[in-house]
């Protein structure tokens, strides 16, 4: 590494105080182009540390890392020394930064480490997030933010504490037919979308820690249902919804040991009258997302795909180039540390999403319509 891709702790400093800034800021607010140069001398990528090395982070976000303009994969955390030697010789980091899970506050010492993405068990995300955070880091933490609406609290809390700004992996705002969904939520070229319906259900085989509570937080509503009710947040054009419904029907694979739900099916009533049924499952297939509206629908299949989306609106076809999601994400939070823009996918959109799964669950094991708390 030159001298140009270290960071001066004055150039720290400055970002640090970047994140204050963009804490405090509104929408509307931009730092100058000259302020965004100085935090990022030439050439300098923000560096990111992935916590966690499993399917994910091996399959997307290390190959997307080699993708982003503003950011590189700059160390890892992770339980096996051998496996993290493995990942800074492919990626090209030094071997001091490969940390263990006991020892990532190490971290705050190391200037080439700007953000940590937490890509381990929802379970443990609340604890990475907030030790990520006391180490002075950034922090993206995958979806579901935790397991409970009290752990994105905390986890907010310690961000804002640490003047550090918290996102969530939420990948498909930057996916071109999310972004043309949103879009039509906001202009209302058909209208307001009034009804909506999806699935994202897979059959699971081996469920290792998806299987139990503690880790996982919930079943497939964590997982994936997570998914469909955003996007149905997405169509009502960032509504949260007043009040749900749901009904956990009985498990059907007696060899599947699993201490969450199997199956959910679930209503969200919106401000305003709009209404969505979503539903998943670890032991059905389905990935799709419709919505209509007064004036016309948009349907996407594959909806909730890295890549090969399908999407058709009642005007026609729908037609976008391939993209890199993860790299478009991570690009998206670096360009917001740099500017000072309030990222677009905030640890309050996960919190909101903790709240409507929160009232799912108390849905189904009640049977009574619940209010979404705020
Ligand atoms: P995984 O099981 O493949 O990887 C989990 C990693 O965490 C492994 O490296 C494992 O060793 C490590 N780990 C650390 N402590 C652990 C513990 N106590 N028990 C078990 N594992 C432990 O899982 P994954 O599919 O990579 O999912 C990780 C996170 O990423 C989850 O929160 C998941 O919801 C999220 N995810 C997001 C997307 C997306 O599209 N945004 C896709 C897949 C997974």
């Amino acid at each position: 590494m030159n001298d140009l891709d270290r960071p001066s702790s004055s150039r720290r400093e400055f970002l640090r105080r970047l994140s204050l800034g963009a804490l405090a800021v509104t929408g509307s607010s931009y730092l100058t182009a000259e302020a965004a140069d100085a935090a990022r001398p030439a050439g300098r990528k923000l560096g990111v540390a992935l916590v966690g090395l499993g399917n994910y982070a091996t399959g997307q976000l290390g190959p997307a890392l080699r993708e982003t303009k503003l950011c590189r994969l700059a160390g890892v955390v992770t339980g096996s020394a051998a496996k993290g030697k493995k990942w800074s010789r492919d990626y090209g980091f030094p071997e001091r930064a490969v940390y263990h899970y006991d020892t990532m506050q190490r971290m705050a010492d190391n200037p080439d480490i700007d953000i940590v993405y937490v890509v381990t068990p929802n379970g443990l995300h609340a604890e990475h997030t907030i030790r990520a955070a006391k180490a002075g880091k950034h922090v993206i933490s995958e979806k579901p933010m935790a397991n409970t609406v009290a752990e994105c609290d905390a986890m907010i809390a310690a961000c804002r504490e640490a003047k550090v700004l918290l996102s969530i992996g939420y990948r498909l705002h930057f996916d071109p037919y999310h972004q043309e969904l949103m879009r039509l939520a906001r202009d209302k070229d058909f209208g307001a979308f009034a009804k909506m319906n999806g699935k994202f259900a897979f059959v699971m085989g081996t469920p290792q820690w998806r299987a139990e509570q503690k880790l996982a937080g919930g079943g497939p509503l964590m997982d994936l249902g997570i998914y469909v009710l955003h996007a149905a947040c997405m169509a009502a054009d960032g509504a949260t919804p007043l009040a749900v419904t749901a009904h956990e029907p009985p498990k059907e694979r007696p060899d599947f040991d699993v201490d969450v739900a199997e199956t959910i099916r679930w209503t969200m009533e919106f401000p305003g009258g709009a209404t969505a049924a979503g539903a998943t499952s670890y032991n059905d297939n389905g990935n799709n997302f419709h919505a209509d509206a007064p004036r016309g629908w948009i349907d996407l299949q594959n909806a909730f795909a890295y890549s090969g989306l399908v999407g058709k609106t009642s005007r026609g076809r729908l037609k976008y180039p391939r993209v890199n999601q993860q790299a478009r994400q991570m690009d998206d939070f670096a360009d917001c540390i740099l500017t000072g823009r309030p990222t677009p996918v905030p640890g309050e959109l996960g919190r909101r999403d903790m709240q409507i799964i929160t009232a799912i669950y108390e849905a189904a094991r009640t049977g009574n319509r619940v209010t979404v708390q705020s």
